[in-house]
Protein backbone atom coordinates (compact mmCIF):
# COMPACT_ATOMS: atom_id res chain seq x y z
CA UNK A 1 0.00 0.00 0.00
CA UNK A 2 2.89 2.69 0.55
CA UNK A 3 4.58 2.01 -2.56
CA UNK A 4 1.10 2.67 -4.10
CA UNK A 5 0.79 6.05 -2.12
CA UNK A 6 4.43 6.87 -3.06
CA UNK A 7 3.64 6.05 -6.96
CA UNK A 8 1.01 8.70 -6.76
CA UNK A 9 2.96 11.43 -4.89
CA UNK A 10 5.97 10.80 -7.63
CA UNK A 11 3.27 11.41 -10.54
CA UNK A 12 1.98 14.41 -9.13
CA UNK A 13 5.12 15.98 -7.93
CA UNK A 14 6.37 14.82 -11.93
CA UNK A 15 2.70 16.47 -13.30
CA UNK A 16 3.78 19.70 -11.40
CA UNK A 17 7.08 19.46 -12.59
CA UNK A 18 5.97 19.50 -16.47
CA UNK A 19 3.32 22.07 -15.75
CA UNK A 20 5.60 24.29 -14.59
CA UNK A 21 8.19 25.88 -16.33
CA UNK A 22 11.86 25.19 -14.31
CA UNK A 23 10.31 25.58 -11.15
CA UNK A 24 12.25 25.70 -8.23
CA UNK A 25 11.49 23.08 -5.12
CA UNK A 26 9.31 25.33 -3.60
CA UNK A 27 7.14 26.52 -6.74
CA UNK A 28 6.65 22.80 -7.47
CA UNK A 29 5.64 22.49 -3.54
CA UNK A 30 3.72 24.65 -3.74
CA UNK A 31 1.44 23.54 -6.61
CA UNK A 32 1.24 20.46 -5.80
CA UNK A 33 0.20 21.74 -2.06
CA UNK A 34 -2.46 23.67 -3.18
CA UNK A 35 -4.38 20.47 -5.02
CA UNK A 36 -3.14 17.55 -2.44
CA UNK A 37 -2.78 19.77 0.97
CA UNK A 38 -2.06 16.48 2.40
CA UNK A 39 1.81 16.22 0.73
CA UNK A 40 4.45 17.62 3.05
CA UNK A 41 7.42 20.21 1.56
CA UNK A 42 9.68 17.32 2.55
CA UNK A 43 7.80 14.94 0.58
CA UNK A 44 8.25 16.81 -2.71
CA UNK A 45 11.62 18.32 -1.95
CA UNK A 46 12.57 14.29 -1.42
CA UNK A 47 10.98 13.22 -4.50
CA UNK A 48 12.53 16.01 -7.10
CA UNK A 49 15.98 14.90 -5.48
CA UNK A 50 15.00 11.31 -5.96
CA UNK A 51 14.06 12.56 -10.06
CA UNK A 52 17.73 14.60 -10.33
CA UNK A 53 19.29 11.56 -8.88
CA UNK A 54 17.38 8.88 -11.07
CA UNK A 55 17.87 10.74 -14.44
CA UNK A 56 14.15 11.44 -14.28
CA UNK A 57 14.74 15.05 -14.12
CA UNK A 58 17.72 17.01 -14.00
CA UNK A 59 18.79 20.79 -11.75
CA UNK A 60 19.31 23.52 -13.28
CA UNK A 61 21.76 25.71 -11.54
CA UNK A 62 21.37 29.59 -12.78
CA UNK A 63 23.58 32.48 -11.46
CA UNK A 64 21.24 34.19 -8.51
CA UNK A 65 18.78 31.80 -8.71
CA UNK A 66 17.41 28.57 -6.36
CA UNK A 67 18.43 25.02 -7.97
CA UNK A 68 15.18 24.87 -10.93
CA UNK A 69 14.07 21.18 -11.93
CA UNK A 70 14.22 20.61 -15.46
CA UNK A 71 11.92 17.50 -17.02
CA UNK A 72 13.83 18.08 -20.50
CA UNK A 73 16.90 15.79 -20.51
CA UNK A 74 18.24 16.37 -24.05
CA UNK A 75 21.11 18.71 -23.76
CA UNK A 76 20.71 22.00 -23.99
CA UNK A 77 20.96 25.53 -22.59
CA UNK A 78 18.55 28.34 -20.85
CA UNK A 79 18.44 31.57 -21.87
CA UNK A 80 17.13 33.61 -18.76
CA UNK A 81 14.95 36.92 -19.24
CA UNK A 82 16.08 40.30 -17.79
CA UNK A 83 13.39 41.03 -17.41
CA UNK A 84 10.43 38.49 -15.85
CA UNK A 85 13.62 36.33 -14.68
CA UNK A 86 11.85 33.44 -16.53
CA UNK A 87 13.78 30.50 -17.90
CA UNK A 88 13.84 29.72 -21.89
CA UNK A 89 15.20 26.16 -23.17
CA UNK A 90 17.81 26.94 -25.42
CA UNK A 91 18.49 24.27 -28.09
CA UNK A 92 21.79 24.43 -29.86
CA UNK A 93 21.45 23.26 -33.13
CA UNK A 94 25.51 22.28 -33.38
CA UNK A 95 25.40 19.88 -30.14
CA UNK A 96 26.64 16.86 -31.91
CA UNK A 97 29.21 18.65 -33.83
CA UNK A 98 30.40 20.19 -30.60
CA UNK A 99 30.02 16.98 -28.64
CA UNK A 100 32.31 15.35 -31.62
CA UNK A 101 34.53 18.53 -31.27
CA UNK A 102 35.12 17.41 -27.41
CA UNK A 103 35.50 14.02 -28.03
CA UNK A 104 38.43 14.31 -30.47
CA UNK A 105 40.03 16.69 -27.45
CA UNK A 106 39.14 13.76 -25.60
CA UNK A 107 36.78 15.00 -23.14
CA UNK A 108 33.28 12.90 -23.61
CA UNK A 109 30.14 15.47 -22.80
CA UNK A 110 27.29 14.74 -20.83
CA UNK A 111 25.27 17.45 -20.28
CA UNK A 112 25.68 21.53 -20.14
CA UNK A 113 24.82 24.19 -17.74
CA UNK A 114 24.83 27.09 -20.49
CA UNK A 115 23.25 30.26 -19.08
CA UNK A 116 22.08 32.84 -22.17
CA UNK A 117 20.59 36.53 -21.21
CA UNK A 118 17.89 38.45 -23.13
CA UNK A 119 14.36 39.31 -23.21
CA UNK A 120 11.95 36.35 -23.58
CA UNK A 121 9.34 36.08 -26.01
CA UNK A 122 6.10 37.73 -23.80
CA UNK A 123 8.34 40.21 -22.88
CA UNK A 124 9.64 40.92 -26.15
CA UNK A 125 5.94 41.74 -27.06
CA UNK A 126 5.71 44.03 -24.15
CA UNK A 127 8.76 45.95 -24.81
CA UNK A 128 8.05 49.45 -23.56
CA UNK A 129 5.86 48.11 -20.64
CA UNK A 130 8.54 46.22 -18.47
CA UNK A 131 6.04 46.52 -15.89
CA UNK A 132 3.14 44.44 -17.17
CA UNK A 133 6.23 41.75 -18.68
CA UNK A 134 6.51 41.34 -14.77
CA UNK A 135 2.90 40.96 -13.64
CA UNK A 136 2.37 38.43 -16.23
CA UNK A 137 3.93 35.23 -14.39
ZN1 LIG B 1 10.46 37.66 -19.86
ZN1 LIG C 1 15.40 23.52 -19.70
Amino acid sequence: MGAVRHTKQKQMVYDALRALDHPTATEVYERVHGEHPTISRGTVFRVLNGFAEGGQARRVTLFGSDTRYDHTLAPHAHGRCRVCGGVSDVFLPDFSALSAEAKSAGFCIEGCEVEFYGVCAACAKTTGNMRQGANER
